[in-house]
């Protein structure tokens, strides 16, 4: 079954005509007057409308634009509870602090494994229908062995892309043992969480995990076959970017409190720098200096953190519009960012593009140019989504077409 996207106003590839399929994600690119052709969940064709071949099925998208789906390389969705109040204390002038996380362990300690599901189950599609198609998903609100283990074997029902957080805080019960924490964290724990994971991740943060600690915890997590990604530089200068760099971590995440140094080691590294703009925005605190990591040459991913505390956003569209507006980053920046960055933070090659052979993972925008995420913020312009080639259905969205 093929099926073919044409009259497309501008289909942006983020790859070059005949890129080699499985390159991955290049650098920014649009078709204007394009069309597309989906076969078996792949990207088969794409051109000019008028050269297009005949597919078994035919979307006319009537001058509209198609994006790669958003790749979001960042969120932390196994929890129960809400925490609203302290969102609503922190806007009337109480500032954010790490310790907040500690109020979500215990709600996600107590919640039956079907309340975590069901919680999961409905982030996870509120981000499909605003055209998320590949997400990342952390643990990290468990904090025991088991309660981790839990965690990942829940998110890897969702997603491919998941990250071992138990270094996320010290729980209570270990407040006065900090190497018997990270003992666990590092032996039993890991051992139990591993089988379900692509990812290791630390908070490495003042208040959370120093740097010793954090490589410690990387270190532990690559001997049991995870891959390195940070927790780095939210909330003051630290040492993260560089725990980060010397480990090969694939993203450093936050980069809001970065010296020349951390910019200088992520620019010489395969490390993105990913930042989750609806932090700040949620935190009222100073965003990252985002044109100074792309003067530097430094690969920048956007993601959303979405999580009970800091960031209770599942929005790429959001973040798009706040990486435009607040960050300066240009609509074309932003759009590479939260689909090709998000992809090269997380070392995939199919996704993130619509080259020949990527994952036919796309966004039809109510408007004809991928500007209108940020032209029209808070608008829901997300018309249709394929995944995979299969259109999902957006029942809010959808007028029968
Ligand atoms: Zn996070």
């Amino acid at each position: 079954m093929s099926t073919l996207i044409t009259n497309v106003g501008e289909l942006v590839t983020n790859a070059a005509p005949g890129d080699e399929p499985g390159r991955g994600p290049g650098s920014f690119a649009a078709l204007t007057g394009a069309a597309l052709i989906i076969d078996d969940g792949r990207v088969a064709w794409t051109g000019p409308a008028g050269q297009a071949p005949a597919a078994d099925e035919v979307v006319d998208c009537e001058g509209r634009a198609v994006l790669p789906g958003f790749v979001d390389s960042h969120a932390h969705l196994v929890f129960a509870g809400e925490r609203s109040a302290e969102f609503a204390a922190r806007m009337a002038g109480r500032p954010y602090r790490a310790g907040g996380i500690r109020s979500t362990v215990a709600a996600t300690r107590a919640a039956p494994d079907e309340v975590l599901r069901a919680n999961l189950a409905r982030l996870t599609r509120e981000m499909l229908v605003q055209g998320t198609t590949t997400l990342e998903c952390k643990s990290g609100y468990g904090l025991t062995g088991p309660d981790e283990a839990r965690a990942v074997a829940l998110a890897a029902e969702v997603t491919p892309e998941v990250t071992f957080l138990g270094a996320h805080v010290v729980p209570p019960e270990y407040e006065g043992d900090r190497a018997g924490y990270l003992d666990l964290v590092c032996g039993p724990m890991l051992s139990a969480c591993a089988p379900h994971a692509r990812w290791v991740d630390v908070f490495c943060e003042r208040g959370a995990f120093d740097a010793d600690e954090a490589a410690a915890v990387l270190a532990a997590g690559r001997a049991a076959g995870l891959l390195p990604r940070v927790h780095a530089n939210q909330l003051g200068p630290g040492p993260g970017v560089q725990v980060a760099v010397a480990a090969g971590a694939a993203s450093a995440d936050h980069c809001t409190y970065l010296s020349d140094a951390d910019v200088d080691a992520l620019a010489s590294s395969g490390t993105v720098a990913t930042l989750l703009p609806g932090v700040e925005f949620s935190t009222r605190q100073p965003y990252p200096d985002a044109r100074r990591l792309l003067a530097a040459g430094v690969t920048v991913a956007l993601a959303t953190d979405c999580n009970p505390g800091s960031c209770f956003t599942s929005s790429m569209p959001l973040c798009v519009a706040l990486a435009v507006r607040e960050m300066r980053m240009t609509t074309q920046e932003a759009v590479w960012a939260a689909t090709a960055g998000g992809a090269r933070a997380l070392r995939r090659t199919d996704v993130g593009h619509l080259g020949v052979g990527a994952r036919a993972d796309l966004i039809l925008l109510d408007g004809p140019s991928h500007a209108y995420l940020a032209y029209r913020p808070g608008v829901p312009l997300v018309r249709a989504v394929w995944r995979a080639g299969q259109r999902v259905t957006a029942p809010v969205l959808d007028d029968g077409q």
